[in-house]
């Protein structure tokens, strides 16, 4: 009896670990999408090299470069970050000796170093060297990188998931990666603490929407691609939100967060640990961090 217990215990380990960690999408033309812990990667594939968009974590690295190699086995050039949070920039360090450059808003270089004062120097680097947009947030930026015949903007837009957001554009296959200025699934996280803003997002998403192609696919932070209307339809949920709290300016998150109409939005689910309907009125009406405190 203990030894099929024990075979059981065993095979069960053994789907466990075999399971894999990473799901490789085709977006469209030489795009692609890596789901897997942390932030969506983006993978942009030319015939001699691949530009990665975000690396998740170190930890789960060597996983994504092999679900990268399903792909091409040519080397990465460039990695370009989304904005500086763990989940999209922790494999900066282990990737930085791979690529020539790591591309990012100016704020990713300085809050990562920030954030590694206290780190052992085994923990520190992996900053990016080639910088979009100025200090001030508030000031647009853009860098454009040229991959074989394929033009790659870096664009940051002003405060919206943080003040140092990057969304990458690639238009001639109609694909942008917005990073977590959309998250599809769950409710959105702004972070105040990083300068973010909730107006700006709403701001920033409402210009896009009239630039972007209307056959645009967009991939979102966290969450799966979405089309444009997708974006619209977001950007709807974030506008509701925003009149919810101009109208009732005296309200507290949570009596802002009790009486907002949720039902047709019931696709955002609230996450326990980390953003509640509370938490996003405390970001919608500057009352506090946007994000549940341990
Ligand atoms: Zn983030």
């Amino acid at each position: 009896m203990l030894s099929l217990i024990l075979s059981a215990l065993i095979s069960m380990q053994t789907v466990q670990t075999a399971a894999p960690q990473h799901r490789v999408e085709k977006v469209r033309d030489n795009i692609y999408c890596v789901f897997g812990p942390g932030g969506n990667v983006g993978l942009i594939v030319d015939n001699d090299y691949v530009v990665l968009i975000d690396g998740q974590y170190e930890r789960s690295l060597p996983a994504l470069l092999e679900a990268v190699k399903t792909i091409s086995d040519k080397p990465i050039k460039y990695l370009i970050n989304t904005h500086h949070h763990g989940d999209h920039v922790d494999a900066n360090r282990a990737l930085a000796s791979q690529v020539e450059g790591i591309i990012a808003h100016t704020n990713v270089r300085s809050r990562m170093i920030k954030d590694q004062l206290n780190r052992t120097p085994d923990r520190q680097g992996g900053l990016p060297d080639i910088l979009v947009g100025e200090a001030d947030t508030k000031k647009l930026g853009m860098v454009t990188i040229v991959v074989g015949p394929t033009d790659v903007h870096i664009a940051h837009f002003g405060p919206a998931h943080t003040d140092a957001d990057a969304a990458v554009g690639i238009p001639s296959a109609r694909v942008i990666h917005m990073g977590d200025m959309l998250f599809l699934g769950r409710l959105p996280f702004i972070d105040v603490e990083s300068g973010g803003n909730f107006d700006g997002l709403a701001q920033v998403i409402g210009s896009m929407l009239s630039w972007l192609p209307d056959d645009s696919l967009v991939i979102p932070g966290h969450g799966p691609i979405c089309d444009k209307k997708e974006l619209a339809r977001h950007h709807s949920f974030l506008l509701a939100v925003q009149q919810h709290v101009r109208k009732n300016p005296k309200m507290s998150p949570k009596e802002l967060a009790d009486s907002f109409d949720k039902k047709p939005w019931e696709d955002k689910e609230p996450s326990p640990q980390f953003v509640t309907w509370e938490t996003l009125f405390q970001a919608a009406s500057g009352q506090g961090s946007g994000r549940v405190k341990s």
